[in-house]
């Protein structure tokens, strides 16, 4: 199969990637843009020396100005309860740094994950990569060539997962290349896309992308990550709807997170919300203890008391499953949902 890497387009930027150039990264001049004093802030705006911060400007305008209890705030903003050290929580919690080829992990049997991109459009900062190697794991062109190889000469895989960091920070000729040439390999029948970008920049899901997307044979699924109902609006919703038009199917996971998302009342708006959206709840996802969030995590038993509260309130096909990842091995481990003692 020819495999000739597509040159980089001259075209003009489109909107998504102007609003990817113009995030916040300076933290002082999110506070501003918020009302929040800067002064207050000084001691939480040292971590950001461990994790950069990024936010788009669509993102901060989510937020309710003056508060910094704000959900959506603190899923971003520095923390100086960064810097604690707890010995379980590690840079590698899921035990992925090791991979069988250069910028795939093949975790599963029938499913491969191609890590597109290195880089988000924001940062989390609970994210369980964040102390991932990207630049290890970024393919040259020799690279893809061999992932691809990877892909064709094993039978048994049937879907691809772009992932990263985040896959659409890819540009769309790019991926439109990528995806071309999966299609190649007759035993390749989905794709899957994990990503957070449209949820930050709504935009990205602009004419190039459902142009590549409304034409390929593969079975097109897009799992994005939205934790709270703040998150969504009528401008996300309204690129959804184009993405359902076109034959996508839209599911959620989300991460249960202290000072968040940890209450009923919280998770049952989400999954009403992610409803009304056309997105179905697909995981919600204990705390991966990576190095850096121990100030996120919500305890076992807590969790199961928000998951009874959701099935007592929500139809089954609204509540999500709830699981841990856990490092090495090869699926998402289920919670038991009885309270422990
Ligand atoms: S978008 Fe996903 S991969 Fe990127 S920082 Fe957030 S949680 Fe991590």
């Amino acid at each position: 199969m020819a495999k000739i890497i597509p040159k980089k387009s001259i075209s003009v930027e489109s909107n998504w990637q102007k609003e990817l150039a113009t995030s916040f990264n300076d933290p002082q001049k999110l506070l501003k843009y918020l009302n929040i004093p800067v002064e207050e802030q000084i001691k939480n705006i040292t971590a950001r020396s461990l994790f950069p911060m990024r936010v788009p400007q669509h993102f901060a305008n989510l937020m309710s100005k003056g508060d910094t209890q704000d959900p959506l705030f603190k899923q971003i903003f520095p923390l100086y309860d960064e810097f604690l050290e707890d010995p379980e929580y590690t840079v590698d919690p899921l035990l992925e740094q090791e991979t069988p080829q250069q910028g795939i992990l093949h975790k599963y049997q029938t499913r491969a994950l191609l890590m597109v991109r290195g880089g988000c459009a924001v940062n989390c900062r609970y994210c369980f990569r964040r102390h991932f190697p990207y630049q290890q794991n970024s393919l040259n062109k020799q690279g893809w060539i061999e992932a691809l190889d990877y892909i064709a000469q094993d039978s048994k895989l049937n879907e691809i997962i772009y992932s990263g960091g985040d896959p659409l920070m890819a540009k769309d000729d790019f991926l439109a290349w990528l995806t071309k040439e999966i299609e190649q390999i007759p035993h390749i029948t989905r794709l899957r896309m994990h990503t957070r970008l449209p949820v930050v920049i709504p935009n990205r899901i602009d004419a190039q992308f459902v142009k590549w997307i409304s034409q390929s044979r593969l079975k097109m699924i897009m799992v994005l990550h939205i934790n709270h109902a703040n998150e969504i609006d009528t401008k996300l919703i309204s690129k959804l709807n184009l993405l359902r038009e076109n034959q996508v199917t839209l599911l959620n996971q989300s991460v249960l997170l202290a000072g968040v998302n940890n209450t009923a009342e919280s998770q049952i708006a989400l999954s009403e919300r992610l409803f009304e959206a056309g997105v179905m709840p697909y995981y919600l996802h204990m705390l991966d203890k990576v190095k850096g969030a121990t100030h996120f995590d919500v305890n076992e038993n807590q969790a199961r008391e928000i998951m009874a509260e959701m099935i007592k309130r929500l139809p089954g096909f609204l509540v999500p499953k709830l699981v841990r990842e856990i490092g090495g091995q090869p699926g998402k481990t289920p919670l038991d949902l009885h309270l422990h003692p």
